[in-house]
This record gives C-alpha cells, structure tokens and sequence, in this order.
C-alpha cells in the first residue's frame, strides 16, 4: 500500500513548515542583537511566510472529484482518457505511487491536481513577470495560466465597479471542445485533459467564482483577505486559523488522502449524494456564485470571525455537496466529449 507512505511525506512537509515557523519566532525573537547577514535571513523567512493565494481545492477535493468521475466513466471513456495521460509528459510521476492500484485510475486521479502543482515547478513560468522556459513536446507553451483557475464575479453591485478578469468559464468550454475536436493533436488533447479535470473541480468551489468589498471597501481577493478562526480543523489541529479561502478549499478533507482512504470517501460521498440533474459549466459557476453570496461567507461584521458549529457543519456539507456534484459532472462531461470522438493514435 501506498497511503503510509504519502501520508508520511506529506505529514513531514508540515512538520518542516512548523520547524520554519519556530525558527522564524526564534529569528524575530532575537533579531535585535544580530548581525545584517541575520537581518537578511530573517527577511527571507518573514518572505517565506508571506501567504499566498492558493485559489484551488487542496488536493483531496480534486482528488476526490477524479475517483467519483472515474468510477462512473465507461470504458471507451477509459481507455482513451488513459491513452491521452500516457502522453504527458508528467505520466511517470502521477503512476509513481500507484502500488497494486490501477494505474489507469490513479493517473487520471494525480493528473487533477497537476495545473496546482505546476505553480512550484521551475519548468514553467508566470507571463508578464519571468523569462519563458523551454517548451516541452506537445505544450502550447510552459505558462502557469495562473487566471484559469476562477472567474471572479462581484457578489454585489457596488459604485466602485470591478472588472471581471479569470478564464474559468471560457476555458472549460474551450478544453472539452479541444479534447472532441477531430483537429486536435494528440499533444494537444493531453495538455488539455488535466486541465478539464481540474477545472470541473474549481467551478464548485464557491470562492473561484466570486469577490467581495469588506468592510474596509477592499476586494476581498475571493476570501484570501478575511482571516477566520475555525475551531473545528479536523487535521489543521495547530493551524486554527486561515484565510477564507484556504477554510473553503480544505474542507473536502486531508491534502494526503490517496489510496484506499480515497476510495472509500469517494464512495461515501456518491452513497450521500445523487447526481444533479445534467447542466453545462456555465450554470455551475452561476450555482457557485450563488452559494458565495449565500452561505460562504461567516455572518456578523467581526474583523477576524471565529467559526461557529453550525456554520462549519453547513459549509462541510456543502462543500462535499459540490465536490460529488463536480464528480459526476465531470464523468457526464468526458462521456460527451470522448462519445464517438476522435481516439489517440498510437
Ligand atoms: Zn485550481
């Protein structure tokens, strides 16, 4: 079995993280009486402290969405998607663990979470700010598309109007139309397929589809600028408090969940919640936004809310609502678009 060990791996990145943040008080603690090669070091670790905007399910969200959709995907659907993953360049790594699983199931798992990963992968590069890097077989090119992530739609009519930036909407459309498409190269339907499976997850999370003015008038930058207290962290059991955001995009469950474990929650969660009826990516960012207006937000006007046990057991259950939502989504999805389609050659 596999899930020992990525649990491991992950549980000793936190460890490392909680190590930093200990030496980084230690640092503050005794910056005073350093040396400037100190006061250099201690800026590079308030810099590494710096939260950045995660914008994504953590990995057990997609994770997730990928094992509900894989579960219900015919075999046609299958054997191409597992044709086009062999393709990518990435493919090695994603069956890596796979251990005695099959390792058509877990590459279709591990490629969800792949354009999350590609952010700390010094093979890519954010445009407008880095030099661009060697392109790799089949790749348009080796950008992050950092703004496909979300489509952030004001929650509110406001005089201070905000321009709608993020392509998730329109890349959703534009990735399964690349994949049906008979034009379409081999490389081109691999780059694009991660990407879609990805993406279906993102839609259902309500803070990628979505921003709001805080009480200071300031974009909140969908959830990442109001930091909540939750007293509930099932595995956050020293980390109470986040932003927003990361409360959202951790409440599928564990980033380590893989395996077996994975398995069985994905199970769970399609036994708990039916199919929705069919719709198009369109209507699950509109039922997204809905959700950020309605329930994604902690009620009152404190600056640093702390959680109360009904809102943390309602935005759990909607948030394992959406991620089944997104599995099953997702499977009708690459049924459609692999439906008679043009197979991978060989
Ligand atoms: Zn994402």
């Amino acid at each position: 079995m596999c899930e020992g060990k990525a649990a491991s791996h992950d549980e000793g990145m936190l460890i490392e993280f909680s190590m930093v943040l200990t030496r980084s008080a230690d640092a503050v603690h005794n910056a005073r009486m350093r040396s400037p090669s100190h006061w250099r070091s201690l800026a590079l670790l308030l810099f590494l402290l710096v939260p950045l905007p995660v914008l994504a399910w953590n990995a057990a969200g997609h994770r997730l969405v990928a094992s509900i959709a894989w579960d219900r995907l015919d075999e046609h659907s299958r054997s191409t998607i597992s044709q086009l993953l062999r393709q990518h360049p990435d493919y090695a790594r994603w069956i890596r663990r796979a251990g005695d699983d099959d390792p058509r199931r877990v590459a279709f798992i591990e490629a969800s979470t792949w354009p999350d990963n590609i952010r700390k992968d010094n093979r890519f590069y954010n445009a407008g700010v880095e030099e661009a890097t060697p392109t790799l077989p089949g790749f348009p090119d080796m950008e992050r598309r950092r703004n496909w992530h979300y489509v952030n739609r004001p929650l509110e009519k406001t005089p201070r109007d905000h321009a709608v930036s993020g392509l998730l909407d329109q890349q959703l459309v534009a990735l399964a139309r690349t994949l049906a498409s008979p034009g379409s190269t081999d490389g081109e339907r691999s780059y694009a397929l991660p990407w879609l499976i990805h993406l279906a997850g993102d839609a259902h999370q309500p803070l990628h589809t979505s921003i709001r003015l805080d009480a200071d008038g300031k974009w909140d930058r969908f959830g990442d600028g109001m930091t909540v207290i939750n007293p509930f962290n099932s595995f956050k059991s020293r980390q109470a408090s986040s932003t927003l955001h990361a409360f959202w995009d951790d409440l599928p469950g564990p980033p380590w969940l893989r395996g077996d474990r994975l398995r069985s929650a994905s199970q769970a969660l399609a036994a708990l919640y039916p199919p929705p009826p069919p719709s198009a990516p369109g209507q699950w960012i509109d039922e997204s936004w809905q959700i950020a207006r309605n329930d994604a937000y902690p009620p009152g006007t404190e600056h640093v809310p702390v959680l109360t046990a009904e809102f943390f057991a309602k935005a759990k259950a909607i948030a394992e609502r959406r991620v089944a939502a997104a599995g099953y989504r997702l499977a009708d999805l690459l049924r459609e678009v692999f439906a008679g389609g043009k197979r991978p050659g060989p």
